[in-house]
């Protein structure tokens, strides 16, 4: 069996994989104001499970693992998590994104682990907005976690920013040149309102970001070595920062997306957009390895590739792992 779908598309070789709802920040573009209904323990999966999921995916091309939520970092035993699929023979890539509140605590055990690399979320560089966007008073934190990765070499380091109109959309700049200075990539990330509870009015095309850095800095030269699936990255004329643009609102880049998702309580979505996904936990509690790795054979191949427009969908960011 293989990864491929179509010769002519990337294969489909990226797991990410939610493992914890929860969350100690309240981004407004990812939480409800009210919250969501966190899963029962029992409803998540184990780490053994979690395991045995990504085994079976790397035997059907999965060679890309990240490790996402809720926030990571949150979950018990977390390192452990990262130590067992580092292991996995066919992994090539095991990555993380998390909001870097407690990565301060955890960066040199995750790196020993065999982390490769980390993608730290972070949308403002003001306190008071900081506060704003999450709810939190973690800038801070989130800083030293930087740091931390960076002593830690978990690197390349990428910054996720997610742009919100009127809200962060006045530090554009100023995130450029904290790239520059700390040598971080940073990402910017196109608001998308997959929700009916999420704001209507924060989304900011990428198109604009790119011309507000190129007043400032000159036109923006592609990189193409860097390209992803889902990033297109630039640097100024003169400057070494490197900037990604995620748009998949304004951009989608459902043709050459190479990713499924794993939510905590064991539903494989093979598209975001979707509210379709299959559900491996009753096969994982049978410990039936072989229909394990049929149903998630069956979501390769049933992955559409075809476009698809933003659209509102029953799930929460923070339930899907972004
Ligand atoms: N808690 C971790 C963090 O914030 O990095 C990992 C989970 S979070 C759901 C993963 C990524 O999804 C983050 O980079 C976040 O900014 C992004 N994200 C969440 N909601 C989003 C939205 N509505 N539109 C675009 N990106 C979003
Ligand atoms: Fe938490 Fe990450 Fe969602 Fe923010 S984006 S609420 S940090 S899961």
């Amino acid at each position: 069996m293989t990864g491929l779908h179509d010769p002519s598309q990337r294969p489909i070789n990226y797991l990410r994989i939610s493992v914890t709802d929860r969350c100690n920040l309240r981004c407004i573009y990812c939480m409800p104001a009210e919250g969501v209904s966190l899963m029962p323990h029992q409803a998540i999966l184990t780490y053994e499970e979690i395991y045995t999921v990504a085994k079976a995916a790397a035997e059907l091309g999965i060679n890309k693992i990240r490790i996402t939520g809720g926030e990571p970092l949150r979950r018990r035993g977390i390192v452990s998590l990262v130590r067992m699929l580092s292991n996995i023979k066919g992994i090539k890539e095991l990555v993380m994104t998390t909001n870097g509140v407690e990565l301060e605590k955890f960066a040199s055990e995750l790196k020993k682990a065999g982390l490769s690399r980390v993608n730290i979320s972070l949308d403002s560089l003001n306190r008071k907005k900081f506060v704003q966007i999450t709810g939190k008073d973690k800038l801070i934190d989130v800083l030293r976690g930087i740091e931390a990765a960076k002593e830690n070499n978990l690197h390349p380091i990428k910054i996720n920013v997610v742009v919100l109109k009127g809200i962060n959309e006045d530090e554009i700049l100023d995130f450029v040149r904290f790239g520059s200075e700390k040598k971080l990539i940073i990402r910017f990330i196109e608001y998308m309102q997959i929700n009916q509870s999420y704001p209507n009015n924060l989304y900011l095309p990428n198109f604009v970001v790119k011309q507000i850095i190129e007043k400032h800095w000159g036109p923006l030269e592609p990189v193409s070595s860097l390209d992803s699936s889902s990033a297109r990255y630039f640097k100024p004329k003169d400057s070494n920062v490197l900037l990604g643009f995620i748009s998949p609102v304004s951009s989608p880049f459902c043709s050459s997306c190479n990713r499924l998702r794993l939510t905590a309580e064991g539903k494989l979505y093979p598209c975001l957009l979707e509210n379709f996904a299959v559900d491996l936990k009753k096969a994982l509690r049978r410990n039936d390895e072989v229909y394990i790795k049929h149903l998630f054979d069956w979501a390769i191949k049933n992955k559409s590739r075809k476009y698809r427009k933003l659209c509102k969908t029953d799930k929460f960011m923070c339930q899907i792992g972004g």
